[in-house]
């Protein structure tokens, strides 16, 4: 089957694996000039991906039939509308059902309203005042939300990012001053526990999950320092995690499917890859977002150990027929550490030269993929956004993490940056433990 990836970044690197895996013709339209996909398409253009005209001409031209989305920015400007109204199948959300991602408060309000669980307290403003005034009357911490896309960096948290009532205040005068996210907001309540990931397949109805992964959005060790979209992750052999029972991931399942069904009910089926982002609380997982695609880097770790084909799976997204018997995911752990240069999160060193030895990685039994780089002259240069996303496989985290370290070494450059404690036994740990504490308060 010929089919189009959207977007050039270490997910796209990994779902063109994927796909081309499973014998499909890849296709590609992407900002940058990524290696990785450059090279397992049989074609690809380099355009922005939120051109959709343009991207629906590339993909008529070159007759494609089914179409997977990468990034959220092409979904919130339709262009899985537009795909479709020109007969390609898509996987991915229409503009209306990716309000799920696109608008935080479309999200808790459908919550809401369709009394799905995991839910919490929220309150969602159009105006700067009355935002104000919310923080001013509460007095436990709050989490400043931008109501619309910010590439995963908006979220603020009161006690963590924002100390004091003052600077909650002058955070949401910047929002609305600049416009970040769109302007309006959305105040919730502080959830305390663990974040844990789980992704699922659908078509509209059917639900199938993938394994959990816990993402590290922090840019330094220890968890400290600016959001990023994301420095790494690691997923478990059993497909939970060290701090998720399967009954915690049944009632986070549970909450993902009513929330399907909530948009069904709606007239705006869901169809894609749905990714909710959950704190696991003393009483529970509880819904932090949802996101309208797979994470990045979260799709590294579950498409490598993916064992039935994903051009079917992808297959049964589009054409309504999704079924549970056809996806498998070997009985491994995995964990992802990205690449990324030296200083981003705040003033990243672009335009440097980074060396992959892909072959030696492959030996050590590892996977790499490319990120925002870009191939100029037969070099690869780093941009001011992640590079390199290597993932360790094995029988247990700490196998992968050690893997993953090995495969590392066989990556250089001058200025570049890994957290290396993420998948590492100290820090799965004080999870455990954290967890162990919260759930005896
Ligand atoms: P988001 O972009 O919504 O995933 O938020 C980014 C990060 O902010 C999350 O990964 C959490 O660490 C944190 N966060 C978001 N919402 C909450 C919440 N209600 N309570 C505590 N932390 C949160």
């Amino acid at each position: 089957m010929k089919v189009l990836v959207v977007g050039g970044g270490g997910r796209e690197h990994a779902i063109a694996s994927a796909l081309s895996q499973s014998g499909s013709t890849v296709f590609a339209v992407m900002k940058n000039h990524n290696p990785g996909i450059a090279r397992l398409a049989q074609d690809y253009k380099l355009i922005k991906e939120t051109e959709v005209e343009k991207v629906v001409e590339y993909a008529r031209s070159r007759s494609v039939e089914m179409a997977v989305m990468g990034p959220e920015s092409p979904l919130e400007v339709g262009l899985v509308d537009a795909l479709e109204a020109a007969g390609v199948r898509c996987v991915g959300p229409t503009r209306m059902a990716a309000r799920l991602e696109t608008s935080k408060s479309f999200a808790r309000s459908i919550m809401r309203k369709h009394q799905v669980p995991g839910n919490i307290e929220f309150a969602s403003f159009s105006g700067l005042e009355e935002a104000k005034r919310y923080v001013m009357d509460h007095d436990q911490d709050l989490v400043v939300k931008p109501v619309g896309l910010t590439g995963g960096k908006g979220v603020k948290v009161m006690g963590e990012h924002l100390l004091t009532k003052a600077d909650a205040i002058h955070y949401l005068e910047e929002i609305f001053d600049h416009r970040i996210g769109g302007g309006g907001v959305v105040l919730e309540e502080r959830l305390v526990g663990e974040e844990f990931t789980l992704q699922v397949f659908c078509d509209g109805r059917n639900v199938v999950p993938m394994p959990l992964v816990q993402d590290h959005k922090r840019a330094y060790e220890g968890d400290v320092g600016p959001n990023t979209g994301g420095m790494g992750s690691y997923s478990q052999e059993d497909h939970l995690l060290p701090f998720v029972t399967s009954r915690e991931r049944d009632t986070a399942l549970g909450i993902v499917r009513r929330t399907v069904a909530a948009m069904e009910a709606e007239g705006c089926p869901y169809r894609g890859v749905l990714y909710g982002q959950f704190m696991n609380c003393r009483d529970g997982p509880r819904v932090i977002e949802f996101n309208a695609r797979f994470g990045d880097p979260e799709a590294m770790n579950v498409l490598s150990i993916l064992s039935s084909s994903f051009t079917e799976v992808c297959d049964g997204i589009s054409g309504g027929s999704l079924s549970a018997n056809k996806v498998a995911f070997q009985k491994k752990a995995t964990v992802c550490k990205y690449v990324v240069p030296e200083g981003y999160g705040t003033e990243p060193a672009a335009g440097r030269e980074i060396k992959v030895d892909e072959a030696a990685i492959a030996d050590e039994g590892c996977r790499s993929y490319y990120a925002m780089v870009s191939e100029e002259g037969g070099k690869i240069v780093t941009s001011t956004s992640r590079a390199v996303g290597v993932v360790g496989i094995d029988d247990t985290i700490e196998a992968a993490e050690r893997a993953c370290e090995r495969a590392l070494t066989h990556v250089s450059g001058d200025a570049i940056f890994v957290r290396h404690d993420i998948g590492k036994p100290e820090v799965l740990r004080r999870r455990v433990q954290h967890m162990q504490q919260i759930r005896t308060i």
